[in-house]
């Protein structure tokens, strides 16, 4: 089977369970595990950050950095289709007891002008405190889509003017680097906190950091501690992670070429619509009639590739680093037969 339904489902090379069986381990909880140490500082380092906490997910890393961030009560300004929203289970309600700003924008990305809009006044007490923004770059529910960079700064110096906390869903955040061609030190910077995942397109089993200021962090790691997210011989999943970070992000360039054909060949099939125009590692589509979704999938599926309903009407298609030049080639002329 040729898995495209996200980039979660690659398996660890030989050598990444090489470097994990060998890993050098001890008790992170004391800190004392020498393999989750070295990945939190290489990580801090890589994105011009003080400090880094190894974490067991993506969600995790969120929600730690909201709940570090945002007084119950308080308000967190995001976009309306965000995975801190969307896709973790109500976490930021449930474990901060905060109120949400959900708003619209071009596909999953807001802007600085949208973001001053709905900032509330502090001196009026009828209004939530509006205590963090929070972006998503590369944007999921976007199709893989990319912040550009103006913005971004602009975002920046809005929330560092208000003294507002910027933080970053960085689940695909290399995918972004390897498009907006930036400096992942410099991009950094726009940011008070980033979560990272290791096991999207880094192709890590396991794994996610959470970076910024040494007090952030420290703060941080008193809360994995009560989400119960404390780990002990840690450096066994950091190894992958570690091994992931220094070995695999150059080539998430493939990974979009790949990507990249995938949504024209699916622009030129009669069941689809239209396809959101590709800038990274996810292909989404909307065919003509929502009701051909299921069976499109289906008839995907009997030819040995799997992806993934994405709404009403839509698919989605995710590259990662187990799909082969090979495999794109057999998708590219499958999807020319239908
Ligand atoms: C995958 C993902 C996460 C984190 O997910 P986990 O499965 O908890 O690691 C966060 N944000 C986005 C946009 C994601 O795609």
């Amino acid at each position: 089977m040729i898995d495209l339904r996200s980039d979660t489902v690659t398996q660890p090379s030989e050598q990444m369970r090489h470097a994990m069986a060998n890993a050098a381990v001890g008790d992170d909880v004391f800190k004392e595990d020498p393999t989750v140490l070295a990945l939190e500082a290489y990580g801090a380092q890589l994105f011009g950050k003080e400090a880094a906490l190894f974490c067991s997910s993506g969600t995790q890393t969120n929600q730690i950095a909201i709940n570090v961030h945002v007084q119950p009560g308080g308000e967190v300004i995001c976009h309306e289709e965000s995975h801190i929203y969307k896709y973790e289970g109500g976490g930021i309600a449930k474990n901060s007891g905060a109120s949400v700003r959900l708003l619209p924008g071009d596909r999953g990305r807001l802007t600085a002008d949208d973001i001053a809009k709905w900032i509330n006044p502090s001196h009026d007490v009828h209004f939530p405190l509006t205590q963090l923004v929070s972006l998503e770059d590369t944007a999921n529910r976007g199709g893989g889509a990319v912040y550009d960079t103006t913005e971004l700064a602009k975002i920046s110096a809005l929330c560092k003017e208000l003294n507002l906390p910027l933080h970053l869903d960085g689940a695909r955040v290399f995918n972004a680097l390897a498009v907006n061609q930036m400096e992942a030190a410099a991009y950094g910077a726009f940011y008070d906190s980033i979560s990272v995942c290791l096991s999207k397109g880094l192709g890590a089993p396991i794994g996610s950091l959470l970076l910024g200021s040494a007090a952030f962090i420290e703060k941080a790691r008193r809360v994995r501690k009560v989400f119960g997210g404390g780990m002990r011989q840690a450096g066994i999943i950091a190894a992958g992670g570690l091994y992931a970070l220094k070995n695999n992000v150059e080539r998430l360039k493939e990974d979009h070429m790949h990507a990249l054909l995938l949504g024209e060949a699916l622009q030129n099939c009669t069941l689809i619509e239209s396809v959101l125009p590709v800038q990274t590692n996810i292909v989404v589509a909307t065919l003509k009639d929502p009701a051909q979704r299921d069976p499109m999938i289906e008839t995907l599926k009997n030819k040995g590739i799997l992806c993934m309903a994405f709404g009403p009407g839509m698919i989605r298609m995710v590259t990662h680093l187990n799909f082969s030049e090979l495999d794109c080639s057999f998708c590219l002329e499958t999807l020319q037969k239908m």
